[in-house]
């Protein structure tokens, strides 16, 4: 099964934005042995600008343009030297991948991006995304990695988008207020209720949150690829994903 693979800053980093070195060297632990069954994987990664802020000693995510593109590029480099070592203990090659919403609305450097990507699968490697937010203002950024993964499994032709989150998937009510909210295990459609069931942005070091994951799972829907939200504080979810069973909520894709 060809899928992409999203971790969201509060999978990655403690609170603090330093490493979650436990988590990290599973989910790099888990991700090999699903490469190491056939399967072919991207990973889209946040935690540059969490990382940054981890590495530079800030007390906070920056509010500011340029604080918060210096903290990412702290942050990235740290980020691959991670991936790199760990995925390196499993054999396993990482590629580098940075890119803006710009890269993707124009055709030709979108079909370098998609050219490169399958090359670097069928080379064996691990290709790792972000954005490139030392140069994506607001204008030219796609602004979150829920929405950049959606774009990356639409345009390499993924059966299957996992965003790993800090919450087991949608729930009928916000759980953290209602002890009665249930877990929803499948939506076919994505609709004003289901929206309607999306808060606001997550935690304080990432962007995302429930409303960006929805409108990644429409993407990917109307392509016709299936989406998957899980908590990513335990990465074997992955096999349970994999298997079709477990906790989390499965999005899916419209049969064309
Ligand atoms: N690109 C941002 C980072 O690496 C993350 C964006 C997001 O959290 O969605 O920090």
């Amino acid at each position: 099964m060809r899928l992409v693979i999203k971790v969201g800053t509060s999978t990655l980093a403690h609170s603090t934005g330093k490493l979650n070195i436990r988590r990290v060297e599973e989910l790099c632990k888990v991700i090999s042995d699903l490469k190491n069954a056939g399967h072919e994987i991207a990973l889209v990664s946040s935690g540059a600008i969490g990382m940054g802020v981890g590495k530079l000693n800030l007390s906070s995510r920056p509010q500011d343009m340029p604080t918060k593109q210096a903290a990412a590029a702290v942050g990235q480099c740290e980020l691959m030297y991670v991936y790199d070592k760990l995925f390196s203990g499993y054999n396993h090659t990482v590629a580098q991948i940075l890119i803006t919403g710009e890269d993707i609305e124009n055709s030709s450097r979108r079909s370098h991006f998609v050219n490169t990507m399958e090359r670097l699968i069928e080379l064996g490697a691990l290709p790792v995304i972000n954005e490139n937010d030392t140069v994506a203002t607001d204008e030219i950024s796609v602004g979150d990695n829920d929405t950049l993964a959606a774009i990356v499994a639409t345009n390499i032709g993924a059966e299957l988008l996992v965003l790993l989150s800090d919450i087991d998937g949608l729930y009928s009510a916000d759980p953290k207020k209602d002890c009665s909210a249930i877990l929803l295990n499948v939506v076919e459609k994505i609709d004003d209720n289901i929206r309607a069931l999306a808060g606001g942005a997550g935690s304080s070091l990432g962007t995302g949150g429930m409303a960006t994951k929805i409108s990644a799972a429409k993407i990917c829907m109307d392509s016709g690829v299936d989406m998957v939200i899980a908590n990513g504080s335990g990465p074997q979810i992955l096999y349970e994903i994999m298997q079709g069973r477990g906790r989390f909520t499965l999005f899916k894709g419209k049969k064309q």
